[in-house]
């Protein structure tokens, strides 16, 4: 649970307050990394994280994968300060060759999952033998995708929030913890 020791934090013209806590989020991805390493043990495993906002999951996530794997990462861009445009853009795309391989992609957040029906798209042409997705973030109530993710850690309501590879307008993304945006 969150300790009150924690506090607001200011990036740009924007005030956030504390969320969700480092230790919450540490506990919570070693029980996804249990769960695919249940799941995936003994299979040819490719992770594919998704630039920016997942390189610190990524990383904490694999840090606790016992397995023997890829690590590969694409760059996608759909938010525009605090809201997704509804455009998405390829701006690094998958050099690794995925075919017949599972490929779990590792996304920091789920908001509209319109970013993950383009990756869907750009992956699947390159036939996998499966397609999963694991999201720290997910928000049920403003998904609208074709691809909700298999591996959650925190479902949260629909609001803006900041840090643990977060960002806004591309500060914030160095927190241990995450931060919700402050009402006025
Ligand atoms: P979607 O395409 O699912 O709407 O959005 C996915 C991307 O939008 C995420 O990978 C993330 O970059 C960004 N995003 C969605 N919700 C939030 C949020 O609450 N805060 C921040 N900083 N980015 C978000």
């Amino acid at each position: 649970m969150w300790f009150q020791t924690y506090c607001n934090v200011r990036i740009k013209d924007k005030e956030f307050e504390p969320y969700i806590s480092s230790s919450d989020i540490q506990s919570t991805i070693q029980k996804i990394a249990d769960q695919i390493n249940t799941d995936y043990s003994g299979k040819s495993v490719i992770f594919v994280g998704v630039l920016n906002g997942a390189f610190m999951f990524a990383g904490d996530l694999l840090k606790n994968i016992d397995f023997n794997c890829e690590i590969s990462f694409i760059k996608v861009a759909s938010y525009e300060g605090t809201s997704s445009s509804g455009k998405v853009h390829e701006l690094i795309g998958l050099v690794n060759d995925i075919k017949d391989k599972h490929v779990i992609i590792l996304e920091d957040i789920v908001d509209t999952g319109l970013t993950l029906n383009k990756i869907f798209s750009m992956i699947n042409h390159d036939e996998p033998a499966s397609l999963e997705v694991a999201s720290l973030l997910y928000k049920p109530e403003a998904f609208q995708g074709k691809h909700s993710p298999k591996y959650v850690g925190f479902e949260i309501p629909k609001k803006f929030i900041v840090g643990y590879g977060l960002d806004y307008l591309e500060e914030g993304r160095n927190t241990k913890d995450i931060y919700e945006l402050k009402d006025k």
